[in-house]
């Protein structure tokens, strides 16, 4: 039976502790091994400019091939990379490989910047700034055309570590966008004290627009309050024609979503510029 432990709260039934644990434990070992041999691959998605329909930007999305389990979503092992610590190394490798590959899109003529998320663990305990020093050295991208994406959350956690930070990362030229906007705390007086470059307005208000009016109220909003105040708008999760006429009336520059196309292998997104 579920029991109060000693510091009062209830813990979870011991047997469920034990399941839970192992399977942690499982993962956990799996996940390690997964960096060892190199089990990650980058999908990219396109990011659009919604007036001149042309793809400006892609998403390093990450995905892992599981010799057991094939592809296996980031919701499913982020989390725990996050808690075991093992985001760091992923971490290291996704923005290595990530810049590794923008530099071969523009040597191949391609105008793209490339967006790379960074967790809030990644930001607190890797010396980020140092990071992407070194692999835009190592690389030859150049630090225009890349940008970290992070959540509310990450930011608001250390505050003012935090903030010093993405002033060191900005200075560098490197661009920073929120991710999923309006889902975290959404409070005003970060987003003055934040140099931030892009709003991304989460997926979950865009996709009921053009047919619910809080949702388009709450999109609206974002859109001119975040121009205002001079970030670029990208709606996230953007999957039809309706939902991007709405947009582009309201001001938001740019999308990204499955009407334009899903996370694509290197292959298949070069295929989508030509
Ligand atoms: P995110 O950064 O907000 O990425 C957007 C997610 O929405 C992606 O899921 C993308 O495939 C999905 N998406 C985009 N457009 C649409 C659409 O039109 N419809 C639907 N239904 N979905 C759409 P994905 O790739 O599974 O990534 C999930 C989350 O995992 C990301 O959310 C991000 O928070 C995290 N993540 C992914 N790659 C990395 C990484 O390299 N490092 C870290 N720290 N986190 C990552
Ligand atoms: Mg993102
Ligand atoms: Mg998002
Ligand atoms: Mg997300």
């Amino acid at each position: 039976k579920g029991k109060k432990d000693k510091r009062g709260g209830i813990s979870y039934y011991s047997d469920e502790l034990t399941e839970l644990a192992k399977k942690h434990i499982e993962l956990a070992t799996r996940l390690r091994r997964a960096i060892e041999h190199s089990e990650f691959e980058l999908y990219y998605q396109p990011q659009v400019h919604i007036k001149s329909k042309r793809i400006v930007g892609a998403e390093a999305l990450i995905r892992w091939n599981d010799p057991i389990h094939g592809l296996i979503s980031p919701n499913d092992f982020i989390p725990l990379a996050e808690e075991t610590g093992l985001i760091g190394a992923i971490g290291e490798w996704v923005i290595r490989d990530a810049c590794r590959q923008g530099k071969l899109w523009i040597d191949k003529g391609y105008n793209l910047s490339i967006s790379v998320n960074v967790s809030a663990n990644q930001l607190r305990h890797q010396n980020i700034t140092r990071l992407i020093d070194s692999t835009l050295k190592e690389t030859g991208f150049t630090a225009d055309k890349l940008v970290i994406e992070l959540t509310e959350s990450a930011v608001m956690q250390r505050e003012e570590e935090a903030v010093a930070m993405l002033h060191a990362i900005r200075a560098k030229g490197i661009r920073l966008a929120i991710d999923d906007f309006g889902t975290g705390y959404s409070s005003y007086s970060y987003l003055k004290r934040f140099p931030i470059d892009i709003l991304k307005i989460d997926k979950s208000f865009i996709d009921e627009v053009p047919f619910e009016n809080d949702d388009m109220a709450i999109v609206k909003a974002i859109i001119a309050m975040g121009s205002a105040l001079g970030y670029k708008i990208l709606a996230e999760g953007t999957e039809h024609i309706e939902q991007i006429d709405f947009l582009e009336e309201h001001g938001c520059q740019y999308y990204q979503g499955y009407y334009k196309s899903k996370p694509l292998k290197t292959s298949e997104f070069e295929k989508l510029l030509l």
